[in-house]
């Protein structure tokens, strides 16, 4: 039989996200809920943020032309955060605190530590400029400018952003309905006793944890037997469930790789071998109208092959901002002598060896083996075609850019 090309990496990326269609369901959620969702709107700010001006530091808030050295401001009025000050008495000071809003008629905050308070007055041992130590009203966000956009992802600092402007409620991307698919007569699931032939089941594992870290709904999880009915049944049924379906396994040549064989007799598979290391055996396609990505079934493929090829499709879906992963260029901490035909992604970590960062790989590369992802803070990229040097530059991708 002749083997098809590899499909090189970017190319079957470029097919895969001219596919992926984008999600227009959305819902609306308390605030408290949203963390790690995508908003489906953009956010202006309703009012400046912050409302008012306010003491940056706690001292005392006087006109800066009130000020001369050696001359006794009396204290007039103290501000504690969260009143409403009333004007300023002219050729005085207010006492306040930080976020205290700055009374009319003052123009500088003058730090406590530069003040000597005696007898309801003080006496300032510092220069007194107008300006210092007020945050202006609007600094943060002004009316009616925009604050956040359609598309982003919700961290703990978009949270508070969308708290400040005062909204207990957001409206979000609805998650993407997935199905994880685990072929293999060997697999059984933890906590049962091994048989002779079998392995515990770990793609399903690994599967649920990525999804969940990409905002994924996982709608449907099960383990089929390697055969042609059951592969065809179960993902028919996952298709009427599921905005995505995700296999793992059964998708190389051998008699007993089904994905492949029932994708193709679909009719919709669009690729299956990948120029990509670990995880060549790669599909693409539809059934009944729902994309599936049939997964290669080594662990470390799995983790690989969704990080690179599943997560931007992902992305795309959800209509984020940013669909591919921005890596970083560090010295390579190891050798690469013989290129190959697929790009690598190599188990890797920064290290500081002798005072110089490096990027370094572990040992074992297999695609078999978890220990070295583990071990590993990300990816490595060695291009197609490339060998490598120590200490040339390289792309390195930490983990928590590949999910974010
Ligand atoms: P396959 O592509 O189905 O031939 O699988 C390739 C390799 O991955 C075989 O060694 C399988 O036993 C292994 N494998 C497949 N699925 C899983 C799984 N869910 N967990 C652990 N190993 C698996
Ligand atoms: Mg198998």
């Amino acid at each position: 039989m002749m083997k098809a090309p590899l499909t090189p990496v970017e190319e079957a990326l470029a097919h895969l996200l001219d596919k992926a269609p984008v999600i227009t369901a959305t819902e609306h959620l308390p605030l408290t809920e949203s963390c790690g969702r995508i908003l489906a709107q953009d956010y202006q700010a309703p009012a400046d943020v912050p409302p008012a001006d306010n003491s940056a530091v706690d001292g005392y808030a006087l006109r800066a032309e009130d000020y001369a050295p050696d001359r006794a401001l009396p204290v007039s009025d103290r501000i504690p955060a969260g009143s409403a000050p009333a004007p300023l008495q002219p050729g005085t000071a207010a006492r306040i605190f930080t976020g205290s809003e700055i009374p009319a008629g003052a123009d500088t905050v003058v730090m406590q530590e530069r003040v000597e308070a005696t007898d309801g007055s003080i006496r300032i041992n510092a220069e007194v400029m107008a300006n210092q130590n007020i945050r202006r009203r609007g600094q943060d966000l002004a009316q009616g400018s925009l604050a956040l956009v359609k598309g982003t992802k919700i961290r703990a600092q978009e949270m508070g952003l969308l708290a400040s402007l005062g909204l207990a409620e957001v409206t979000v991307v609805k998650k993407p309905r997935v199905a994880i698919l685990s072929t293999g007569d060997e697999l059984v699931d933890p906590g049962q006793p091994l048989g002779p032939g079998q392995i515990y089941n770990t793609n399903r594992f690994t599967l649920l944890a990525l999804l969940a870290e990409a905002g994924c709904e996982v709608v449907l999880s099960e383990t089929l037997k390697d055969t042609r009915a059951a592969t065809q049944e179960t993902l028919e049924r996952a298709a009427t469930q599921a905005d995505l379906i995700i296999t793992s396994g059964g998708v190389s040549v051998g008699e007993e790789d089904h994905v492949r064989a029932v994708l193709e007799a679909s009719g919709e598979l669009s690729l299956w071998r990948l120029a990509i290391k670990p995880g060549k055996p790669l599909a693409f396609g539809a059934v009944k109208g729902t994309p599936i990505f049939g997964l290669p079934g080594n662990p470390a493929s799995v983790l690989v092959t969704f990080l690179m090829v599943v997560m931007p499709y992902i992305r795309t879906c959800q209509g984020r901002l940013r669909v591919h992963p921005v890596g970083q260029q560090l010295p390579a901490g190891f050798d690469v002598t013989s290129p190959s035909v697929r790009r690598e992604f190599v188990r890797a970590r920064i290290e500081s060896v002798d005072g110089e960062t490096r990027v370094s790989a572990n040992p074992n590369q297999s695609s078999g083996v978890l220990s070295s992802a583990c071990w590993a803070d990300g990816l490595a990229v060695v291009p197609e075609h490339s060998t490598l040097a120590a200490g040339s530059l390289l792309t390195y991708y930490p983990f928590t850019e590949l999910l974010s």
